[in-house]
């Protein structure tokens, strides 16, 4: 699977909004929107109205960005979303969340989407007692979420308990601050899901 691997601030520049892509960066003054919070590129200053269409558009891509998706998958998932019961762009949202990188991050075991991508790929994460190391892997309730034991002294993981215990775990989840592990309690509500995405303007924009 491809992966983005060029500057992130470029995106939250690009969806005029801070997307929260690099972890505790992204609350001080180095944070490259609150610096230069235009649009990137030579005519960032100077782009024209945006359409309904370019609101649509504008939707999905900030939704893709925040949870690390490249369009082929993100279409994927909108495709699988379409044919579950309920509204689609709940059933979208609901499956991002529900991937074990996304899974990982909100129980806060890394500061960062990306960077629990990347944990979950440099294998340091078992899902039920059994080593997972793919990123997109759907986890269910009742899961358990491990750390592997030579991988709890890692900085980035205790760095982001740390940052977690201050703002908080989502309420299906719930984290095991000494065993390491983190139970998945039940299907997340999209009341639960706090990002600001307007999932409806994603369905349209797949709906043309
Ligand atoms: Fe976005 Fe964070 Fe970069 Fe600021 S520091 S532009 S919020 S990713």
């Amino acid at each position: 699977m491809g992966r983005y691997s060029g500057s992130v601030c470029r995106f939250c520049r690009r969806e005029q909004k801070k997307l929260f892509l690099k972890g505790s960066r992204c609350y001080t003054d180095k944070c490259a929107f609150e610096r230069r919070g235009y649009p990137p590129g030579q005519h960032g200053w100077s782009r024209s109205k945006v359409t309904e269409y370019g609101l649509h558009l504008r939707e999905k891509q900030k939704a893709k960005r925040i949870y690390g998706c490249l369009e082929r998958q993100f279409r994927r998932y909108f495709k699988i979303a379409a044919q579950q019961k309920g509204a689609t762009g709940e059933n979208l949202l609901i499956l991002l969340e529900r991937r074990l990188d996304s899974t990982v991050y909100n129980l806060g075991f890394a500061r960062t989407r990306a960077e629990a991508r990347q944990l979950v790929r440099h294998n340091h994460f078992t899902v039920n007692g059994r080593r997972v190391n793919i990123p997109s892997f759907l986890v269910r309730p009742n899961d358990v979420v491990g750390i592997e034991e030579q991988s709890r002294k890692i900085t980035p993981i205790l760095e982001a308990i740390e940052m977690k215990a201050q703002r908080g775990i989502p309420s299906w989840l719930e984290q095991n601050r000494d065993t390491f592990q983190g139970l998945v309690k039940g299907t997340p509500r999209r009341e639960e899901i706090s990002l600001d995405i307007q999932d409806q303007l994603i369905v349209e924009f797949y709906s043309r």
